[in-house]
């Protein structure tokens, strides 16, 4: 069997490229080795509730913004995306900070909220919005500007090219160096939007993706109907009405090649090899790509090395249903929780930082009278993975985690009272066996400014017909990172 184009792994990455592809006549197919599509967004289902993994909140979903320009190729409908309230932060002392997407507006928060370094705070804002606005503007222009040529990206600002080297001086600049003027209070507020969103830490991220992401959390995000599940089966739907393939329960073991070492296609789990004349996308992780895809034999020291020194946490979750008229009278549906005082149980779970996020009202997702709600806790892996552990010792793990989790949530959380029960949970283990991501690392790879100078780890591999795609080589916002991603790849595979 032989296709142009043979795509490994069906999550938004390797979907959206393979609409793109299959909509501009390429002939294409995606293996996916999972009995649905979706990846790490699909959604959880029991008890007729709807679970979403993630926080619920999307980028690039504004008008003439990456989802649109997708779409707008494709033969199927985009998923209804609707903009949402902004989250709210709570603050370690109790306090809150609500965004605002007018910059007045949110100055003036700024200024009650932070008052030991209210200008400092403002004048921080206005120099990240002096940045991230260019920078989104050129995204709309050139939507493939990560891979853009010298050129492209002239065109992407103009007339302002000269902001195409200002960008280029700001990329070793990290987050922490200018926030030096701020209080810790406020760098609590700033470092709580980085952990949720993309588990970075203050002082590992890069100044110019983070302004990205955090001018995107004030001027607000976006829900979409279904999750983001919804995106991954219209994409699917609209390979299929192009011509393409999708085939689920495919387990790819790794690629083939001729005498030459060209890589001529993909081996199944199954013995069957499907042939790609033309190329190969990853959207496996850089880590799988490489050591199982490609092989270790085949890949030089020095992407060795960089992949060994990168790791992502895991992630765990509580799902659970809220009544109503509680999700109600919360102040949003979506809270970025602080809890310094909280200490690790045997580091199972971080409860210091916590995401909530519970469905909208348009779309709860829940039986009659409830929503359903995903509470969010970053999980240090190497704790779930051990040698010798079996069943009961991973529940005995699991429920430890719960308890530790839950309690913090009622602790920073206490208007929750008894409308809020646990469904089910998900941990790094069963995150393993849904995504097949290294130990449970489901959180991307962080805003670290090494890993975004580095020319080693980007879309193209060592092998000229071999591209990736995926958050663990467009690592930022989620899935709005992601989908530019895959347009670049697609445009570079089948320009337009
Ligand atoms: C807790 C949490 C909250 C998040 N919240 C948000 C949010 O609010 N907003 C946002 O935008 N993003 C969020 N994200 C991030 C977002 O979900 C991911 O970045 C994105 O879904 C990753 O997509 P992907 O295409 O890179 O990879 P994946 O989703 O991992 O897709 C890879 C696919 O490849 C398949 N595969 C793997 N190995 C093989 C093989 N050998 N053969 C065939 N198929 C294979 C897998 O089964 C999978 O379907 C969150 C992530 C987490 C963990």
């Amino acid at each position: 069997m032989s296709h142009e184009v043979v795509v490994v792994g069906g999550g938004i990455g390797g979907l959206t490229v393979a609409a793109l592809l299959a909509a501009r006549g390429t002939d294409v197919c995606v293996l996916e080795r999972q009995s649905q599509v979706g990846g790490c967004v699909t959604n959880f289902e029991t008890f007729e509730y709807q679970f979403e993994p993630t926080m619920g909140l999307y980028t690039c979903w504004g008008s003439g913004e990456a989802h649109q320009r997708i779409f707008s190729e494709l033969p199927v409908e985009a998923p209804e995306a609707r903009a949402v309230d902004q989250p709210v932060t709570r603050l370690s002392d109790g306090s809150e900070v609500a965004f605002a997407s007018s910059n007045y507006v949110f100055e003036e928060r700024l200024r009650q909220s932070f008052p030991e370094c209210s200008e400092a705070a403002i004048e921080f804002y206005r120099q990240l919005s002096k940045i991230a606005e260019p920078l989104l503007q050129a995204l709309r222009r050139v939507p493939d500007l990560p891979t853009a040529s010298q050129r492209q990206r002239m065109y992407a600002f103009a007339p302002r090219v000269d902001r195409v080297r200002q960008l280029r001086r700001l990329k070793k600049r990290i987050l922490d160096e200018e926030l030096k003027n701020t209080s810790q209070r406020f760098r609590e507020f700033i470092e709580l939007q980085l952990r949720v969103f993309t588990a970075a830490r203050l002082d590992d991220s890069a100044y110019l993706p983070s302004c990205a992401l955090l001018h995107s959390v004030q001027q607000g995000l976006f829900a979409i109907r279904g999750g983001a599940a919804n995106l991954a089966e219209r994409l699917a739907e609209s390979i299929q009405q192009s011509g393409g393939k999708v085939r689920l329960n495919s387990s790819v073991l790794r690629l083939s090649y001729d005498p030459s070492g060209k890589a001529t296609g993909v081996d199944l789990l199954s013995g069957e090899n499907l042939i790609a004349t033309k190329a190969i996308v990853s959207n496996m992780t850089v880590w799988d790509t490489y050591g199982k895809l490609i092989g270790l034999q085949r890949t030089p020291p020095e992407i060795k090395k960089v992949l060994g020194g990168l790791s992502s946490p895991g992630a765990y979750l509580i799902h659970a249903g809220i009544d109503e008229d509680a999700a109600n009278s919360l102040r949003s549906n979506h809270f970025l929780i602080a809890n310094d005082s909280a200490q690790a149980t045997e580091e199972l779970i971080d409860p210091s930082r916590i995401g909530v996020a519970i469905a909208p009202e348009w779309d709860p997702r829940a039986p009659e009278g409830k929503r359903a709600a995903t509470i969010m806790f970053s999980a240090d892996v190497s704790q779930w993975f051990t040698f010798h552990s079996d069943v009961e010792e991973q529940e005995a793990k699991d429920q430890a985690a719960l308890e530790t989790g839950w309690a913090a949530l009622h602790k920073r959380m206490p208007e929750l009272g008894n409308a809020i029960e646990v469904i089910d949970t998900a941990n790094p283990l069963t995150c393993y066996e849904t995504t097949r991501r290294k130990l449970g690392m489901v959180g991307g790879i962080g805003l670290s400014p090494g890993l975004l100078e580095g020319q080693q780890l980007n879309h193209r591999t060592t092998l000229p017909n071999v591209f990736m795609v995926g958050d663990t080589v467009f690592p930022g916002a989620g899935i709005g990172a992601v989908s530019l991603g895959a347009f670049a790849v697609a445009n570079e595979i089948a320009p337009r």
